[in-house]
C-alpha cells in the first residue's frame, strides 16, 4: 500500500482526540514529503542528528516530535523548534529542557516515560518512581517545561493481553496523576501509546497518540 494510502487508513481508525505521530526514523526525507502531501503534519524522530539534517530539507510546518532517549547535551540542538519530547525519564533531563527552553524563551512540551513493560529497559519511571518525583514537586520550578501527559512502550510480545494490561497500567497511572497533580491543568491530557504492531490495543485503553513507523514506510533500513 502506499504511503498516502497507509496513512488514510490509520487515520479513519482512530476515534475523535486521538492523533497519528509518523515515525520517520532512518527513512529519507523523499518518504516524509510523500507523507506530508498526504495531509500528514506530525513526524516523530529518535535521533538529534538525522532531525537536525530532516528539519532543514522539509517543510516550516512540519511539528517534529523527539520520542526517542535524549541525552541530556543533545537537547539544546531540538530545543529551538522541537514540538513534543515523548521519552523524559530523569528530573534531570528535565532540567535541561527547562535550561535551554529559557534561553530560547520558549516553553516545551514534553511527556514523562513510563516504564510498564516485563522487558529489561534501562529507560523510563516505574509508575512509584514517576509518583515520587511528582510528588516532590520540583518540575513545579520549571515555567518553561509543560508536561502534556505520559508515554510508554509495551513488551514486544504477541499476548494481546499482555500488551493490553501494560497500556492500561500506563492509563490508570495517567488519570490517577492528573487527579493529583494536574486536576486544574487541562494541558496534561496526553498519553503516547501504541506502535506499529500494537496501537489498536493502545488505542483501547486511552491513547492520544500513536507512533507509528513501519506500517507507513516499510522496514528501516539501519
Ligand atoms: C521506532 C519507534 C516507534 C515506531 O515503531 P514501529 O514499530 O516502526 O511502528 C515508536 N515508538 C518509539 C519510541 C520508537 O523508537
Amino acid at each position: 500500500m502506499s504511503i498516502a494510502a497507509t496513512i488514510q487508513q490509520i487515520n479513519q481508525q482512530m476515534p475523535e482526540g486521538t492523533r497519528l505521530v509518523a515515525i520517520s526514523k532512518y527513512h529519507p526525507s523523499s518518504m516524509i514529503q510523500e507523507a506530508y502531501d498526504a495531509g500528514q503534519r506530525i513526524f516523530g524522530e529518535s535521533h538529534v542528528q538525522e532531525l537536525q539534517q530532516k528539519v532543514g530539507e522539509l517543510p516550516g510546518d512540519i511539528e517534529w516530535h523527539f520520542i526517542g532517549h535524549l541525552q541530556t547535551n543533545k537537547v539544546k540542538y531540538i530545543a529551538p523548534y522541537v514540538a513534543l519530547v515523548h521519552a523524559v525519564d530523569t528530573l534531570k533531563l528535565m532540567a535541561e529542557i527547562e535550561k535551554q527552553a529559557a534561553k530560547c524563551n520558549r516553553t516545551i512540551n514534553i511527556l514523562l516515560q513510563l516504564h510498564v513493560a516485563q522487558e529489561e529497559t534501562k529507560f523510563g519511571f516505574t509508575p512509584e518512581e514517576c509518583d515520587a518525583m511528582l510528588a516532590e514537586g520540583q518540575w513545579k520550578q520549571m515555567p518553561h517545561v509543560c508536561i502534556k501527559g505520559i508515554m510508554c512502550m509495551a513488551s514486544n510480545v504477541d499476548d494481546e493481553e499482555q500488551v493490553a494490561a501494560e497500556f492500561e497500567r500506563a492509563h490508570q497511572f495517567f488519570l490517577s496523576a492528573k487527579q493529583k497533580y494536574f486536576a486544574s491543568e487541562p494541558s496534561f491530557c496526553e498519553c503516547s501509546m501504541g506502535m506499529s504492531d500494537d496501537y489498536q490495543i493502545a488505542i483501547q485503553h486511552g491513547s492520544t497518540l500513536v507512533r507509528i513507523g513501519s506500517k507507513i514506510f516499510g522496514p528501516r533500513v539501519y
